[in-house]
This record gives C-alpha cells, sequence and structure tokens, in this order.
C-alpha cells in the first residue's frame, strides 16, 4: 500500500501495522446464499439482500436535495437504490448493467419499495469466498478515495499470504479452550476475515467474541480482588439500636425482598472487608428503610452513618422520613445541605467531628473538605447515577479505614450490563413492592383526545388530587423545547384558572432557589398541578399525586417514561399515567407505548429498552468505551458473557496476580489493551 493511502487508513481507523490490520475484523458478511428475489421482498424484514443487474444511475435534484438513484432488477422485479448523501462519488464507483449484490433496510416512498443508502458489492468471483463475503467497517472519507470494502478484502488476503498462521500465537489458556469448545486463536482470526462455512464463521465469532468479552470480565474481577483484600470496618453485632427498631418501631412488616437485602448487607458488613453494594430497587420498592436499618447497624457498633441524596428537595424529604422513623428511638439525626449556613452549619459540623451526631441526612454538602466526621462507618448514597465515581472516592477518605458503602439506584440495570458496568460492586435487588399497592394505570393517548385528557385531570384534582404535567426538554431541541412549555403552561392555565387552581412550575432555567420554591410548594400540596421539564424525574415523593401526564411520550425513552412513571402510586389511591402522543408515530414509538402501557415492571422496562436501543445509548455509556466490544454484543452475547464472568472469576481466584505460565500470554494482552482503554474509571 502506498504511503498515502498506508496515512489515511492511519488516520481513519488508527490501522498502521499487521496486527491492527488482522484485527479489523468484518462486521458482517455478505451471504451470497441468502437472497431475496426482489418481486417478493418482504417489506417488513429488518434487512434484505437482493442480487441483481444495476441500470439507470443518474443524479436528481439540487444542492441539499441531490440524491443519486439507480435501478436494481432482477427476473422476479425492480426495485430503486437512492443515495442522500455522496452522490458523485458514489455514481463513479458504479457501473451500470453489471451485477450487483446489495444489502439495506426497505422502506416504502410513494407507494413504491426502495433501499436508501444501500450497501452494496460488485458481484465478482474474485473476492466471495464460499459464498461468503466479508463486510469491512470503513468511513466515507476512505471510500470516496478508493479504498472499498474490496480493498481491505484484498489487504487482508494478502496479509495472509505473507504471515504463518503460527505466528499468531494462542493467548487463552489450554484448559479455557477444552472447556468451552473454543478453537485457536489463529484459526479464528483467519475464519472471520475468510469464512469458508457457516459453521467456521460462527466457531470464528464465537471464539473472538469470548476473548474480548473474557478480557474485560477478568480485569472487573481483579478490580474486585483488590477490593476485597482492601480492609473494612468490621460491624460484629446486631444491637439494641436495630432490634428495637425492628421489634417495636417499623411501621409494617419488612417485604421478603427487604429482608434479604438486610442479611446481605448484615453479612458484607461482618467480614471485616470493605462493603461496596448496589442496591436496585424499583420506584417504590422501600429502599429507604433498608438505609436507614443500615445505618442503625453502623450505629450499634459504634460507628456514624450518612445518607447522601442528589438534591436538597430529595435530602429534605429523606430527612424528614428517617427523623420520623427514628423520633420515637430519640435518635437525633442531622440536616447537612448547601442552604444550611452560619451557626447551624458550624453545629452540625462540630456534631459530626466528635460524634454526637450518629446520622446525618444531606447533599453533596456532606463530601466537602470541611465536614469532618468522627468515625464514619457507613454512606449510604441514594439515586447513584447523579453521583460520579471520584464522588464515591471523596467519601472514603472520610476516615482512615473507607466507610462501606451502599449506593441505591431506582434505575434498574438489566443484569447483562451490570456485569459489565458495575461488575466490581455486589448487587442487592429487591424485585418485591410492598402489599396492597394499586398498579398504576397507564394509557396512551393522541392529540386528538386532550380535551378529555385534561378533563379527567380535573375531576382527579376536584377530589383533591394532585397531577404532575410533563415536558420535554432536550438539549439539542432546548429553545424549541423551552417554547412548547412555556405555551403548554399557558394552556394548562386555560384549563384550570388561576382563580380557581394552584399551579406551580419548574424546569431547568429557573435559578435553584425558584425552582425548589416551586417544587416545595407541589410537595407541601399547596400547589395542585406541577407543570416541569424531566427535574422531577428522580425520587421525588408526594404520596398525594395519582396523575402524570406526559405531553410528547414519545420522544422520552422507556426508561425515563418509567422513572417518570414512579412519580405517582406512591399513596393508597388509584393513580393514572397518561402517555400523550401525536397521532402520527414511528414504528418504535407505537412499540415503546405498548411496552409502557403492558407492564409496570422496571426490569422487564430496562432489558426491553437495552433490546431496542442497544448498550450504547444507555446511562450515558456511550463515550464511557467501557462497552465499545469489536464483536460481541452484551445483549445478544449475553451467554458468552455468563461464561466469561465464571471463567475470571475462577481465574482470578486461582491466580490472582497471573503469574502462572500458562497466563504469561493473556497477561501481556491485557496489559496492551489497558493502556487503550478506561478501566481505571469505572466505580
Ligand atoms: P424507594 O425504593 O422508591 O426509595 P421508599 O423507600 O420511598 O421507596 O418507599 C416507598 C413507600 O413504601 C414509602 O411510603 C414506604 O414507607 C413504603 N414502604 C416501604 N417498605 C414497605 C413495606 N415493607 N410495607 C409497606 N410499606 C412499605
Ligand atoms: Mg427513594
Amino acid at each position: 500500500m502506498g504511503p498515502q493511502r498506508g496515512e489515511l487508513l492511519r488516520s481513519e481507523l488508527g490501522i498502521s501495522t499487521f496486527e491492527d490490520l488482522l484485527y479489523h475484523y468484518p462486521y458482517r458478511y455478505f451471504d451470497r446464499t441468502q437472497l431475496s428475489k426482489i418481486g417478493h421482498i418482504d417489506p417488513n424484514a429488518e434487512y434484505i439482500q437482493v442480487a441483481g443487474i444495476l441500470v439507470n444511475i443518474f443524479e436528481e435534484g439540487r444542492g441539499p436535495k441531490q440524491r443519486l438513484v439507480a435501478t436494481l432488477y432482477d427476473e422476479t422485479g425492480r426495485i430503486d437504490l437512492i443515495w442522500f448523501k455522496g452522490a458523485s462519488w458514489i455514481k463513479r464507483s458504479l457501473k451500470e448493467n453489471e451485477r450487483y449484490i446489495v444489502f439495506g433496510k426497505v422502506s416504502l416512498f410513494n407507494g413504491q419499495y426502495n433501499i436508501p443508502h444501500p450497501e452494496i458489492e460488485a458481484w465478482n468471483s474474485e473476492t466471495a469466498i464460499a459464498g461468503m463475503q466479508p463486510v469491512y467497517p470503513t468511513t466515507e472519507k476512505l471510500r470516496t478515495k478508493g479504498i472499498t470494502n474490496r480493498s481491505f478484502a484484498k489487504l487482508t488476503s494478502a496479509l495472509f499470504d505473507k504471515v504463518n498462521l503460527t505466528e499468531i500465537s494462542e493467548i487463552l489458556p489450554a484448559n479455557i479452550l477444552s472447556e468451552y469448545k473454543l478453537c485457536q486463536r489463529a484459526q479464528a482470526i483467519k475464519w472471520v476475515h475468510f469464512p469458508d462455512s457457516e459453521e467456521h464463521k460462527q466457531a470464528a465469532l464465537y471464539r473472538l467474541k469470548w476473548e474480548e468479552l473474557f478480557a474485560s470480565q477478568l480485569m472487573i474481577a481483579r478490580i474486585r480482588m483488590q477490593h476485597t483484600i482492601q480492609q473494612g470496618l468490621r460491624f460484629d453485632t446486631v444491637g439494641d439500636n436495630f432490634n428495637d427498631f425492628f421489634k417495636k418501631h417499623l411501621p409494617f412488616a419488612l417485604t421478603n425482598a427487604q429482608k434479604r437485602v438486610l442479611k446481605e448487607i448484615r453479612h458484607d458488613t461482618a467480614t471485616g472487608k470493605q462493603m461496596n453494594r448496589l442496591l436496585q430497587g424499583d420506584v417504590g420498592s422501600g429502599k429507604t428503610i433498608v438505609a436507614v436499618m443500615s445505618m442503625l447497624l453502623a450505629m450499634d457498633n459504634g460507628f456514624q452513618a450518612c445518607l447522601m441524596a442528589p438534591t436538597e428537595i430529595l435530602a429534605q424529604q429523606h430527612y424528614e422520613s428517617v427523623g420520623k422513623l427514628l423520633e420515637e428511638m430519640q435518635i437525633p439525626v442531622a440536616l447537612l445541605t448547601g442552604n444550611i449556613k452560619g451557626k447551624e452549619r458550624k453545629e452540625i459540623l462540630k456534631g459530626l467531628a466528635d460524634g454526637s451526631i450518629p446520622l446525618v441526612v444531606g447533599t453533596h454538602a456532606l463530601i466537602e473538605e470541611s465536614v469532618q466526621f468522627k468515625n464514619l462507618g457507613l454512606a449510604v448514597i441514594d439515586e447513584q447515577h447523579r453521583f460520579g465515581v471520584g464522588q464515591r472516592a471523596r467519601l472514603w477518605s472520610k476516615n482512615d479505614v473507607p466507610p462501606h458503602v451502599l449506593v441505591m439506584t431506582a434505575t434498574p440495570i438489566p443484569r447483562t450490563l451490570a456485569m459489565t458496568l458495575y461488575g466490581d460492586l455486589d448487587v442487592s435487588v429487591i424485585d418485591e413492592l410492598p402489599p396492597g399497592r394499586q398498579e398504576i394505570r397507564t394509557v396512551h393517548r393522541h392529540e386528538s383526545h386532550r380535551s378529555r385528557v385534561m378533563e379527567f385531570i380535573k375531576t382527579e384534582v376536584n377530589k383533591g388530587r394532585q397531577a404532575y404535567i410533563v415536558y420535554p426538554l432536550i438539549e439539542e431541541s432546548e429553545k424549541m423545547d423551552y417554547e412548547s412549555l412555556m405555551a403548554g403552561y399557558e394552556q394548562v392555565k386555560i384549563w384550570f384558572p388561576e382563580d380557581k387552581y394552584r399551579i406551580a412550575m419548574v424546569h431547568g432555567r429557573q435559578d435553584s432557589a425558584l425552582r425548589e420554591r416551586n417544587m416545595q410548594r407541589f410537595v407541601s400540596g399547596d400547589a395542585q398541578i406541577l407543570v416541569a421539564t424531566t427535574v422531577i424525574e428522580v425520587g421525588v415523593n408526594v404520596p398525594n399525586a395519582t396523575v402524570m401526564l406526559i405531553e410528547s411520550a414519545e420522544r422520552f425513552g422507556l426508561s425515563q417514561l418509567h422513572q417518570l412513571r414512579g412519580r405517582v402510586g406512591r399513596g393508597g389511591e388509584q393513580s393514572y399515567c397518561i402517555l400523550l402522543t401525536g397521532n402520527k408515530l414511528s414504528k418504535e414509538s407505537v412499540q415503546r407505548m405498548r411496552i409502557m402501557v403492558a407492564t409496570t415492571n422496571g426490569f422487564t422496562i430496562a432489558e426491553q429498552d437495552l433490546a431496542m436501543r442497544g448498550p450504547g445509548d444507555l446511562y450515558g455509556t456511550r463515550q464511557s468505551g467501557i462497552l465499545k466490544f469489536k464483536l460481541a454484543d452484551i445483549v445478544k452475547d449475553s451467554a458468552i458473557l455468563e461464561q466469561t464472568r465464571n471463567a475470571a472469576i475462577q481465574m482470578v481466584a486461582e491466580d490472582p496476580g497471573l503469574i502462572k505460565p500458562q497466563h504469561q500470554a493473556l497477561k501481556h494482552s491485557l496489559l496492551e489493551q489497558s493502556h487503550q482503554s478506561h478501566w481505571s474509571k469505572i466505580s
């Protein structure tokens, strides 16, 4: 390859060595045996592959509307291929009256099927290997410079002529290869580029995905190992505070799930190792009581405990509910937030430093430098996704021996994702709601039903209940969203005139004091309706609120819709969630609405969300690189993920430092990889 094209490969794809090229795997294959006839295309199939002769290549329109159209025909029919971008260079690369194989998504326009931006490849025997032709990830720029899919195939094929397969050394130990029936690495790499059969292709993919996932699980297992050798505080007694509370002051019987989680926490904190536990429980599942009882356990062992919430309002609410629970036991609980200043603040700081305050609830204010504890034994963090890893680390430094950490989240994380993202934390799950909860009724209504929806809200409000009306506010369309929020607010005021109803509004453009004040008006029951953006999403508890109206619901993701819905159904009354959407919806939006109407189970929803959107977009992980695998997909390959996790745990248990000779190749390869990834950032 000449220096210019070489430089392009380097700058576009980071390929500069033979090894880089070998590891530049195809992401799919044109399988020439799997062809649809153009006349019998299934328009509902996600993707289709057809082959035929290309004719009528021409450019249409001008400027931004310019596009390239070409027609592909076989003996059963014809279909248009359309490119909206890069028309001229694609045109140059195509030849009329030649045979092509085409892969893409069918769409319907003006009653005719077409394939927008298909993958297209000339049908020649040169690159086809037993019907399977690799398709490589590439960039538009490379294509315009003539480095096509076929160029990659040629390069790689030439490379295999040059290198001896035995130079590609095995990194997995023999016992793993045999236990999991994995083919040799060199073989897999050859087959992944040029499979000579479906069977070999599968074997290669399985082996290479396994290797990728195993590498990540092995790193997690090693971080986890480091946690477990980290010395921790020992809570070896269950004393009066815990027992008194359990026997005399519990306002209800614990659910089995709550009991189980408490047992897990008691077990962890008694081992003498630091606890790092993630507690997942759907909204309303009763995580607070678990936190409170864990804090009592810390007290019983002579330690202080803190509960940290992401916002002032949540801290305030926690403070009140913890205070109420412990009222009769006369345990002092302090509140420390940014709003608490002057003398009051000084006294709290003093009480924390001398140990006279055993329990404290607060916000980020708790981790400021000036806050010193006498002996912090347990830190509970509510709603983990608002707290960064660095902040957790600062909590640790509040004691010579790091306190136990319990992170609570109402955002259920599918197991596969948890294994990858939080694999170093132990996970507890409250998978059971307290008894007697009424299921929230969820309906999907179109814009044309708006007046009936508003009438319904009115009847609820007139019964003395409260309602949320939530608008989307997305960064990319912030200005327009803000305008529609304001327009919506005006609309709501027409339905609920100010001389009869009290409405509060909160959104991100208000300064935080005003926002808090408005929110507080709703929390206290003064305002009957809260018009809001998603700033109310997390944790707020207003049991009297029975209606959640979500405007433009099609613009929210599933997990977000579920979080919002969780704001109602927290009291004894029947609650309702109304998903209001435009009249015309995409297929995916319809599916999301269906799922929301069909289930209130957060885990089911999280799984579906993950399956629909893929892991990349969820939980802000897109940029983190943690979930970037070349071949593996943690949703589709969850079975492999499970295997690699087990294998990794076993390997680290047997050889924590990976010092055995059979683990050297692996260790070497991991070290190389860890320079390029982001492992230090997790948890
Ligand atoms: P979340 O998990 O969303 O933080 P909370 O801890 O706020 O849930 O609990 C939600 C509501 O359920 C609270 O009003 C709480 O008092 C109540 N609750 C919690 N556990 C039980 C239980 N075992 N039986 C009955 N009610 C419970
Ligand atoms: Mg909560």
